[in-house]
């Protein structure tokens, strides 16, 4: 195992690497922009280097600034979290060529997989189901007509690079293409730099359903089951929970196979996730591949009882996985809540320093937070300030946990999206585990109505 590690993220994916590490005895490097100097991972870590300003681009962007301050630490291997440089070829291949591990896929791997468009034909050669859409992306109005009108409106413009729901654009009808498609472009551009865009059939009322998987790195992929992510706010998850109260013993049966052969078609290594959208006649189709923990990763492990954090580490370090994966099972029912510094009506941010943080206490409630009392949740970041997991023997006891546990987090200096959380907890729909990605416009259609201001 490594003795040292240096985390290359911030807030509370850095404070989860570390917690892992210092269990398992092996020491961390935080890094930190001018921003996060007073966060609890600086602090947590055994050693902390600053590497610049507090915009992204100044400093959890900057490769050659993270892998130096690896080399000057003496630290063997670095773990990107999520977001940042997760998924980017050139830390992958600084770290190669540092001898450097990245706890993380191969290369090649996070390069197949990295495009959506590339990752769709990828998997359809190994007759994996994906959603009717462009084979590769679209770049004139005229390409864009003609292929929207075969797959048949409502379609959706998608950004080859995206992620985090960033650039979607619904379309109804081919009055509306020309504007969706300049919009996804520039939309595209200025968040990931790349404008290319593609187009995929509009599924109406789908649930997004998530296969876990796990390559060894001895030639073997696993799965950990799935986490049903309906639950979202502009195309982005607030509520994640294992298992889906939706998909049957048989489905889950089709989804972990496909997702395990998905894995296999690039030869994974590394913790992953399979997204998959599945119609509301259970039909499934492969989304895209994360290769990269999730933020969402805390239900999995409070049902499976593995650190998947730990599996990583071992699978870098080349000792493959710790556990018997047949013994694997979903034990009982998580659900994690991700508490955004946010207005609950309209969830705009809401950054601003957090002159009250109380967190819930309890057995089966975990909660994996980037701050403390007094910190600032600035605008230079994703606007997360934790997320909440509990756990219940059934889905019904888990539902009672995440009420109760909202009801005894107190946050106070900024807005919080903890009202609007508590709302779902009481809602009908939610409450018998029947929902799909609309759910959330459904509640605050509702809300308008009845002029609830939360
Ligand atoms: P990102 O990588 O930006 O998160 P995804 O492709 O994972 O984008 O999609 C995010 C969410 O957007 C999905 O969970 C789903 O709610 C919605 N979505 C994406 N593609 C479609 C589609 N073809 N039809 C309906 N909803 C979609």
């Amino acid at each position: 195992m490594f003795k040292k590690i240096l985390i290359a993220n911030r807030g509370e994916i850095a404070r989860r690497v570390i917690r892992t590490c210092k269990r398992m005895g092996v020491q961390t490097v935080a890094v930190y922009s001018d921003a996060d100097r007073d966060l609890p991972y600086v602090s947590e870590a055994d050693e902390a280097v600053h590497i610049g300003g507090a915009s992204p681009l100044e400093s959890y962007l900057q490769v050659e600034r993270i892998v130096e301050a690896a080399r000057s630490t003496g630290a063997e291997a670095i773990h990107p979290g999520y977001g940042f440089l997760s998924e980017n070829p050139v830390l992958m291949q600084a770290c190669k060529d540092h001898g450097i591990a990245f706890i993380g896929p191969r290369p090649d791997a996070a390069e197949r997989m990295g495009n959506k468009t590339a990752a769709r034909e990828l998997v359809r050669a190994h007759a994996i189901p994906v959603v009717p859409g462009t084979p590769g992306p679209v770049r004139g109005i005229e390409e864009a007509r003609n292929h929207a009108a075969a797959i048949s409106y409502p379609i959706i413009v998608k950004a080859a690079a995206g992620g985090g729901g960033i650039g979607m654009q619904v379309v109804k009808s081919e009055e509306e293409l020309e504007k969706a498609l300049q919009a996804a472009q520039a939309r595209a551009a200025q968040a990931f730099g790349d404008d290319s865009v593609y187009l995929e059939k509009y599924v109406e009322g789908p649930h997004h359903i998530e296969i876990q998987i796990l390559g060894d790195g001895k030639g073997n992929v696993h799965h950990v089951f799935e986490r049903e992510c309906s639950v979202q706010r502009r195309h982005q998850k607030i509520i994640e929970e294992s298992p889906s109260p939706f998909i049957t013993p048989e489905l889950r049966e089709k989804m972990t196979a496909m997702a395990v052969a998905a894995g296999k078609a690039v030869d994974y290594v590394n913790a992953g996730t399979i997204e998959c959208l599945v119609d509301m006649h259970r039909n499934y189709y492969f989304l895209e591949m994360n290769t990269r923990l999730q933020v969402e990763h805390p239900v999995t492990e409070m049902v499976s009882g593995l650190d998947l954090v730990e599996q990583q580490l071992r699978i870098a370090a080349g000792e493959g996985i710790s556990f018997d994966p047949a013994s694997v099972a979903q034990k009982g029912h998580a659900i994690e809540a991700r508490i955004y510094a946010e207005n609950p009506n309209n969830f705009f941010p809401s950054p601003g320093r957090l002159t009250k943080y109380v967190e819930p206490l309890g057995e089966h409630i975990r909660v994996d937070a980037g701050f403390r009392e007094g910190n600032e949740v600035t605008m230079h970041y994703d606007p997360m300030i934790a997320k909440l997991i509990v756990w219940g023997e059934t889905r019904t006891e888990a539902v009672r946990r995440l009420r109760e546990a909202l009801e005894n987090y107190h946050i106070e200096g900024i807005k919080t999206n903890i009202p609007f959380l508590k709302l779902v907890c009481e809602d009908a729909d939610f409450a018998a585990g029947n929902y799909d990605t609309h759910f959330v416009e459904r509640v605050q259609k509702r809300l308008k109505e009845q002029k609830v201001k939360l």
